[in-house]
């Protein structure tokens, strides 16, 4: 993974995969920066990052970049991370494929005419946002 790409979810809820299997959930965080100035532990090594709790509690042992296998946003997040937009889709099939709309706080969302009765196939397992189209989260099924 690119430092770029990592840091791109820098103070939100992910997921992260290590390179030795381990998988764990928190908030990304960067060493270095004031928040941690009374912790040396997290303030004075130099490009490791590591999870906290959300407050500033480290949960998780401090990794490199090249540490990390896999990235994955929360699925509670409130917003698209990248663009602010409340809105995501999921692709799905039913004779061709549409763009299925929800809304992030689950109120109903405009989608035009989709068939009642019709059976739809997920075709992707990602969900995407509806404004600037970046993969979000993994969906469970
Ligand atoms: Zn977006």
């Amino acid at each position: 993974m690119k430092r770029e790409q990592l840091e791109k979810h820098l103070n939100e809820k992910v997921k992260v995969q290590l390179f030795n299997g381990d998988i764990i959930e928190g908030y990304l965080r960067k060493t270095g920066e004031d928040d941690f100035k009374n912790n040396p532990n997290l303030y004075i090594p130099k490009n490791r990052y590591f999870l906290t709790d959300g407050g500033l509690n480290c949960v998780s042992c401090l990794f490199r970049v090249s540490h990390v296998v896999k990235i994955q946003i929360d699925k509670n997040i409130k917003c698209c991370p990248y663009c602010g937009s409340e809105q995501y889709y999921i692709k799905q099939n039913f004779k061709g494929t549409c763009c299925y709309h929800i809304r992030f706080d689950g109120k109903e969302t405009e989608n035009g005419d989709l068939w009642d009765n019709a059976s739809f196939k997920n075709t992707s397992k990602y969900a995407w946002c509806s404004d600037c189209n970046k993969r979000l989260f993994e969906l469970d099924n």
